[in-house]
C-alpha cells in the first residue's frame, strides 16, 4: 500500500487540478473597495442625518448612543445586510483562543400568532449584546467562581462586515462580572488611556487644536503556503502546525533565489483573490511579495487606526486561511514551521497621530514640531526601557520562542534602533544645561540641534533589521512579534506604556514651569534625564550577534529567552500598578490572563511532545527496521554467494548501516519513553509556573535528540520507504 507520502505527492503531480483556479482582478480594484463594510458612506445613505451623527460622534469621540439611535443602527444594518444576501448576524469577537469566534443567529423570526407569517428582524439590543455560550473559551479561573455567563458588546468603532450570509458585528467578550475575557476590550481601554494623556501633552504644550489622538497601526504579515495534500500527510503538520522532523534541505543553495523572485502562478492566483476579498473588506492591502524562505510569503496593507488595523488582521488571518483552501494550500502562521528555514514574523509598525493630521513621531518643519516630535519619541524610547520586560511578555508564545533569538530573527533582549544621527542628537539634548537657560543657549539649541532634525532623517537609510524595535522615520517597528499571535496585546502593552509615560512626563514638566521655568526649558530639562536613563536600551549593533548578548548583560538588560521566563516577570508589582492605574486590567485579570498563556504553553508543549512521540514509534522506527531488514536480508545473499574474505568486504558498509540504524532506533525508543515520562512529572508541578518551566527546561530539549536520529535515519532509508513528506518536497513545489 503507497505511503500517505506518495499518495500526496501523486495528488500534487496532477498538474491541472493544482493550477485551474485562475483569478482575474479587476481593472479597478478601487470600486471593491469596502464594498461588504458597512463604512461610513454606506451609512450616510442608510441612516437618517441624526442617527448618522450620533453614531459618527460615537466612532470618533466615544459618546455613548442612545436606544433609539441603536434600533435605527439595527435596521439600518440589517436591511443593508440582506440586500446583500445575508441571512444571519453574529457578534465577532477575538477570545483568548488567539482565533476569532461568532455564533451565528438568524434574522428571521417568526411572528407570534401570525399564522405562519415571519419577519427578519434585527434590533438595538440584538445589536448591543449578544450571549454566546462562554464556557468553551478561556478564562484563567475567572469565571468558575463567579457568573458562568459571558456576554458579547458591540464595538461601533470598528466597522461590521458581511462574510459570506453573515453580518458581523465587531465585538468585545466580557464575563458577567465585567471582567475581560478577549483581546479587545483591554486594547480599547489602552487606546484611550493613550488618547487622553497624549492629548494633554499635545495641547498644554504644543497645539490647542488637538482634540483626540489616535494610535495607528501598520502591520506586516509573514506565512508560508503548503500543498494542501502535503500538509494532510504530515501529522505534525495538521496537529501542531509545524514539522517536528525532518532533515532540512542543503541551506543557501535553493534558499536564496527566492527572496523577491517571480511569485509561482498558483500562488499569485491565492494572492489575486485574497487581495479582491480583502479589498471588499476594507483592508487596504497594497503590496505582496515573496520573503527568504522557499514558500514563504507577506502581505502588508496601509497602515490604520490600531483598532481597525487589529480587527483587520485577525479577519485577514481568517480569509486567508478560507481564500488558501480554494487554491489547494493550506496557511502556515507558525512562526518556525521548519527547522532551519527563515520563521515567520508580524512586524507592528506604531505611531500616534492626532485628529489635526499630524503623525506625532514625524519630525517637522520648524523647532517648535521638532520639538513635539522629540518628546513623543524620547517619551516612547523611556516607556520601552521601563516597560521592557512586559513588552517581551506580550510577545511570549511557544512558538515565537523558537523563534526570538534565533539567527534570523530579532533577540528577546528587548533593545532600540533609531539610527546614529538621531542618537546624536540625544547626545546632544542629554548635554543640556540642568535648569534656566540663556537666550543664546536657547538659540543654539534651536537651531543646532532640534531644526536639524528633518534633514538628517532624509539620509537616515540604514534601518536596522536585527533590531527588536526600530525607529524608521516616522514610526516604530516593533519586529519581534510573532506571525501567529493577535496583535492585539503587544498594542495594548506598547500604547499602555506610552500613555503612562505621557502622565508623567506632564507632571514632571508641569513641576518644573511652576518652578518657573519657561515651558521649551522644561521640556528640554525632563527629555534630558529620560535620555540619560534610557539609554542603554539603545543599540545601533547587530542584535543577531553574540557579542551583543555580552554587551546586553553587562548593560543590565534582560534576555528573556523562553516564554516561561517573560510570562513570571509579567506578574511584577510594577506592571500590576500600570494596568490598575491605567483601569486596563484589574489584578485578577492579569493573573487569569498569565495563568491563560501559561497553561497554554504547556498544552502546546504536551501535544507537540505527544505527536513527536507517535510519529517516532510508529512511523519512523517501523520504517527504519523495514529498510535495516532488506539490509540483512542483503548481506545474507551476499554471504551466501561469496567466500568469506571477499564477502567481509562487500558487505562492510551495509553492516554498518545496519549497526547505525539499531543505535538510532534505540536512541529514538529511549528518549521517547524519557519523553513520555518527563510529560508526566512536568504535569504533577504543583502550579502553572513551574509547570511551564518544566515542559520548557525538562521535556522540549528531549525534542531535538529525538529529531537528531529520525534526521539521520531520514538521510539513510531509501526514499521509497520513507514514510514522512519531505522538507524539499513541502517547500519547493509550485
Ligand atoms: P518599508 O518599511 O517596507 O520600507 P514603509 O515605510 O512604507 O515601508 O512602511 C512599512 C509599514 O509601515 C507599512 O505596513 C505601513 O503601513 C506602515 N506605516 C507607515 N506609516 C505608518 C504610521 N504612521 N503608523 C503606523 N504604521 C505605518
Ligand atoms: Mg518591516
Amino acid at each position: 500500500m503507497a505511503s500517505l507520502r506518495f499518495k500526496a505527492l501523486e495528488t500534487l503531480s496532477f498538474k491541472n487540478f493544482r493550477q485551474d483556479n485562475a483569478v482575474e482582478i479587476p481593472a479597478k480594484l478601487s470600486e471593491l473597495f469596502c464594498q461588504n463594510v458597512f463604512s461610513e458612506e454606506t451609512m450616510r445613505e442608510y441612516l437618517t442625518k441624526d442617527a448618522f451623527s450620533s453614531i459618527l460622534d460615537a466612532m470618533k469621540k466615544g459618546s455613548k448612543i442612545q436606544r433609539h439611535i441603536a434600533d435605527q443602527v439595527a435596521v439600518a444594518m440589517k436591511d443593508w445586510a440582506i440586500s446583500k444576501g445575508a441571512t444571519h448576524y453574529t457578534h465577532w469577537f477575538q477570545p483568548l483562543t488567539g482565533s476569532t469566534a461568532e455564533k451565528h443567529d438568524s434574522f428571521f423570526t417568526p411572528i407570534e400568532g401570525g399564522g405562519g407569517r415571519a419577519l427578519e428582524r434585527f434590533s438595538g439590543s440584538m445589536l448591543i449584546q449578544q450571549e454566546p455560550d462562554a464556557s468553551s473559551f478561556p478564562n484563567g479561573g475567572i469565571r468558575n467562581t463567579f457568573e458562568a455567563r459571558g456576554y458579547t458588546a458591540w464595538d461601533p468603532t470598528s466597522p461590521a462586515f458581511i462574510m459570506g450570509t453573515t453580518l458581523c458585528i465587531p465585538s468585545i467578550f466580557i464575563s458577567y462580572t465585567g471582567e475581560t475575557l478577549d483581546y479587545k476590550a483591554p486594547l480599547l481601554r489602552a487606546l484611550h488611556a493613550v488618547d487622553q494623556a497624549a492629548t494633554e501633552v499635545c495641547r498644554s504644550y504644543f497645539d490647542k487644536n488637538v482634540n483626540k489622538v489616535v494610535p495607528t497601526l501598520g502591520w506586516e504579515q509573514e506565512y508560508f503556503l503548503v500543498d494542501s495534500a502535503l500538509y494532510q500527510s504530515r501529522p505534525d503538520l495538521v496537529i501542531t502546525g509545524k514539522t517536528l522532523l525532518g532533515h532540512s534541505p542543503a541551506k543557501g543553495q535553493q534558499l536564496d533565489d527566492h527572496y523577491f523572485g517571480s511569485i509561482p502562478t498558483r500562488v499569485m492566483n491565492f494572492m489575486k483573490e485574497l487581495e479582491i476579498e480583502c479589498m471588499k473588506l476594507g483592508i487596504p492591502v497594497t503590496t505582496r511579495h515573496n520573503e527568504v524562505a522557499p514558500n514563504q510569503f507577506e502581505l502588508a496593507p496601509m497602515f490604520e487606526e490600531a483598532n481597525v488595523a487589529v480587527d483587520h488582521n485577525s479577519l485577514l488571518m481568517d480569509i486567508m486561511a478560507r481564500v488558501a483552501h480554494k487554491h489547494h494550500f493550506h496557511i502556515l502562521f507558525h512562526e518556525k514551521p521548519f527547522a532551519g528555514v527563515n520563521g515567520s514574523g508580524k512586524h507592528n509598525n506604531w505611531s500616534l497621530a492626532t485628529d489635526t493630521g499630524e503623525n506625532l513621531l514625524s519630525p517637522g518643519k520648524n523647532p517648535k514640531k521638532n520639538l513635539q516630535f522629540l518628546t513623543f519619541f524620547v517619551n516612547t524610547l523611556k516607556a520601552v526601557h521601563e516597560y521592557a520586560d512586559l513588552l517581551r511578555a506580550s510577545i511570549a508564545s511557544a512558538s515565537n520562542d523558537h523563534r526570538l533569538g534565533a539567527n534570523e530573527a530579532p533577540p528577546a533582549i528587548i533593545s532600540a534602533f533609531i539610527g546614529t544621527q538621531l542618537f546624536g542628537v540625544l547626545e546632544e539634548l542629554e548635554k543640556v544645561k540642568d535648569g534656566k537657560l540663556s537666550p543664546e543657549e536657547k538659540t543654539d539649541l534651536k537651531l543646532n540641534v532640534v531644526g536639524k532634525i528633518p534633514e538628517i532623517l532624509l539620509d537616515n537609510t540604514d534601518r536596522n533589521r536585527t533590531s527588536p524595535f526600530a525607529f524608521t522615520g516616522n514610526k516604530f517597528e516593533i519586529r519581534a512579534v510573532g506571525s501567529s499571535a493577535n496583535c492585539a496585546e503587544v498594542m495594548t502593552v506598547m500604547n499602555a506604556i506610552v500613555a503612562k509615560q505621557l502622565q508623567t512626563f506632564k507632571k514632571e514638566v508641569d513641576i518644573l514651569i511652576e518652578k518657573g521655568l519657561k515651558k521649551d526649558e522644561a521640556i528640554f530639562n525632563v527629555l534630558r534625564e529620560y535620555i540619560k536613563v534610557s539609554k542603554n536600551i539603545m543599540f545601533e549593533g547587530d542584535g543577531y550577534s553574540d557579542e551583543w548578548e555580552v554587551e546586553a548583560k553587562k548593560r543590565g538588560l534582560n534576555n528573556l529567552k523562553t516564554t516561561p521566563e517573560a510570562l513570571k516577570k509579567e506578574l511584577d508589582q510594577k506592571f500590576v500598578d500600570l494596568y490598575e492605574d491605567l483601569g486596563i486590567y484589574t489584578h485578577r485579570e492579569i493573573e487569569a490572563r498569565n495563568e491563560i498563556k501559561l497553561e497554554k504553553y504547556s498544552t502546546v508543549i504536551t501535544i507537540e511532545a505527544t505527536v513527536l512521540a507517535d510519529i517516532a514509534r510508529n512511523h519512523i522506527i517501523p520504517c527504519a527496521l523495514n529498510y535495516q531488514n532488506r539490509l540483512i536480508e542483503n548481506v545474507r545473499g551476499l554471504k551466501e554467494i561469496f567466500e568469506e574474505k571477499e564477502f567481509r568486504t562487500l558487505a562492510k558498509e551495509q553492516m554498518n548501516m545496519i549497526t547505525e540504524i539499531s543505535s538510532h532506533v534505540s536512541i529514538i525508543k529511549v528518549e521517547v519513553d524519557g519523553l513520555l515520562s518527563a510529560i508526566q512529572t512536568a504535569k504533577s508541578a504543583k502550579d502553572s509556573q513551574t509547570m511551564a518551566e518544566s515542559f520548557c527546561n525538562d521535556v522540549k530539549p528531549l525534542f531535538d535528540k529525538i529529531r537528531d536520529s529520525s534526521d539521520a535515519l531520514e538521510m539513510m532509508v531509501d526514499d521509497e520507504l520513507w514514510p514522512m513528506t519531505k522538507y524539499r518536497e513541502l517547500l519547493f513545489t509550485r
